[in-house]
């Protein structure tokens, strides 16, 4: 391999699959960091991309790098940036903002109008080397694992839907037992939650859910509906609060019908334009629906790092790991759905 290039994961040219090749190594300008990648984690929009479906057939420009979930050490710094040294462990925001629209300036980035993100709108991290701007960097605090840190992304909106509404001493209910949902999991059992149930069709992941998260109750709301599963929870008002993490109509059509008066629910899942639900029970439970996006520039980076600094364990979640150059075989586990995070180590 020459001096200046690399190993990357590319979409060559639109069509299903990625490439594993040589690419140049990206240029750091002023205000950029470049990064050492060591471990990525693959996401369902990485599988969205390698599956070419109708969405990355609008959205990426071919030839691209994709990937944004990495964990990596400081290799080069650009003109002007302070505060890291080559070596310096770190992940990185994924959602590169404007800096100048009314949300930006207001100091709200994650709701920055002009949003791009690393690996579909520019070069992403599934590669030896990645380039972001400092800005982005995220220090990674020391005792961490290096598979944990890889899905930082993905915790992160796990964590940043946990944390919208008070989770203590609540009785939760999760539509998805994705690696989110379970993770999201994870987190409402770490800040004292009361009872918490997780549905999925997918027998694997409830599983992991059990594993993972002791006392929960795991269910096929097509064999136990939520009502039989709300008796069996001793539940009489209905859920206090719900994180909807599946992206399925029905899932979240019969959050709504369970939720107690009052109800809070967060909504990360990403719908079809065209889900129903029954909005007089909105109205009549007088229930609060928040749509989530991505993390918190940088508050949610900051709760996710306090919390694996004080006992939260998602390593679990990460069920299969491969070198990234068998990335055929991570993006298998994940189109079987029989995974929970599949991590991809790019140190060889
Ligand atoms: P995933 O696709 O791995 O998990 C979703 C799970 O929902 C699957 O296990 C599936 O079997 C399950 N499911 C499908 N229909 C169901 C139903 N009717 N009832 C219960 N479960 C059902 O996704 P993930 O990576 O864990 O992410 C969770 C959701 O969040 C996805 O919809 C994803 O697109 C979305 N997401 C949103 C953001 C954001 O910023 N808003 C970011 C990342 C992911
Ligand atoms: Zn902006």
């Amino acid at each position: 391999m020459a001096n200046n290039t690399m190993m990357a994961l590319v979409k060559e040219r639109p069509g299903v699959g990625l490439t594993y090749k040589e690419m140049p190594i990206p240029e750091v300008g002023a205000g950029q960091v470049m990064i050492k990648v060591l471990k990525t984690a693959i996401c369902g929009t990485d599988l969205h991309i390698y599956n070419w479906d109708a969405w990355s057939e609008r959205t990426i420009k071919t030839p691209q790098i994709i990937g944004h979930e990495f964990v990596g050490e400081i290799a080069k710094l650009g003109a002007g940036v302070l505060g890291y040294k080559p070596g310096d462990i770190v992940s990185g925001e994924g959602h590169i903002i404007c800096n100048s629209c009314r949300n930006c300036k207001a100091g709200r980035r994650h709701l920055c109008m002009n949003t791009m993100g690393v690996g579909v709108n520019r070069d992403g991290c599934f590669a030896e080397y990645v380039v972001i701007p400092a800005e982005n960097v995220v220090r990674v605090a020391k005792g961490i694992d290096l598979d944990v840190a890889s899905c930082f992304d993905a915790l992160g909106n796990a964590v940043h839907t946990a944390l919208k509404f008070d989770l203590t001493g609540e009785d939760v209910l999760i539509t998805g037992a994705g690696p989110i949902g379970i993770m999201a999991a994870i987190i409402c059992r770490h800040v004292g939650a009361k009872k918490i149930a997780i549905t999925d069709f997918n027998e694997y992941r409830l599983n992991l859910a059990k594993e993972t998260v002791p006392g929960i109750w795991a269910v096929d709301p097509r064999k136990e509906s939520i009502p039989e599963l709300m008796k069996e929870m001793n539940l009489t008002e209905g859920f206090d609060i719900g994180l909807e993490m599946s992206g399925a109509e029905k899932a979240f059509a019969d959050m709504v019908e369970n939720m107690n008066n009052g109800g809070k629910i967060a909504l990360l899942g990403i719908h079809s334009g065209q889900t129903a639900i029954n909005w007089d029970k909105v109205v009549f439970k007088s229930l609060t629906i928040m749509g989530i996006y991505g993390r918190e520039m940088f508050e949610t980076w900051y709760k996710m790092m306090a919390m694996l600094q004080t006992g939260l364990d998602v390593s679990k979640v990460i069920t299969h790991r491969f070198d990234a150059k068998d990335f055929e075989k991570g993006f298998e586990a994940m189109q079987t759905g029989n995974s929970g995070k599949v991590v991809l180590n790019w140190n060889v």
